[in-house]
């Protein structure tokens, strides 16, 4: 969950002034095209814009929350108070520590179809058409339950049926590269190492 220092970035970036005459932002929202240059300015509007309206979902980004205990409820409060409009995930998966064991909740940028907030501004096109799905527990020193994996597991499944999302699009946040031209990856720990993506797929 280092998904607030990476919104902090954001806001860094975004705040600064010089953003408005620089167009840094290489997007390629459609597999195989060229990327398109898009001005930092246009970011603002892609990012909350109802996500189904213009593309439809693309990646399923796999999060914990690297705490011993939380909910949609928390998550939500905690991530306002941080900046980020609302919780920055589609889906919460309980442990049985504020949410139910294997419960899966829906937060509110699922119900509206909206962009989440769960990855850095610098792998843009994951945050926009990527569903962000946080399961509670910390996986870098004990993996997650029996429950929240099965959940996990139907929730994919589903999801992926659903939006014909590709198995090379279901990834964990580390493995997330930034959707520029440096090749770089994420800079978090996020699910951990104890939850096995291998068997998600
Ligand atoms: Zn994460």
């Amino acid at each position: 969950m280092k998904a607030a220092n990476l919104f902090l970035s954001i806001l860094l970036i975004i705040s600064t002034p010089s953003y408005a005459q620089n167009p840094v932002v290489y997007y390629s929202g459609v597999e195989n095209s060229t990327p398109v240059e898009y001005l930092w300015s246009d970011y603002d509007s892609w990012y909350y814009k109802k996500s189904g309206a213009y593309k439809g979902w693309k990646y399923i980004i796999i999060h914990h929350s690297a705490t011993d205990a939380g909910s949609v409820k928390a998550f939500h409060k905690f991530h306002t108070q941080q900046g980020y409009g609302g919780i920055a995930y589609h889906f919460v998966i309980g442990n049985g520590n504020g949410m139910k064991d294997g419960e899966v909740q829906e937060t509110f940028r699922w119900k509206q179809q909206i962009s989440g907030t769960h990855v850095s501004v610098n792998a843009w096109d994951h945050n926009i058409f990527g569903i962000g799905i946080c399961l509670v527990g910390n996986f870098e020193s004990s993996p997650p339950t029996k429950s929240q994996m099965t959940a996990l597991r139907k929730l994919i499944s589903r999801l992926k049926r659903t939006y014909s999302i590709k198995t090379k699009n279901i990834i964990g946040h580390k493995y997330v590269k930034y959707d520029d031209a440096s090749g770089r990856k994420e800079q978090t720990a996020c699910p951990g190492k104890k939850l096995d993506l291998g068997k998600l797929k």
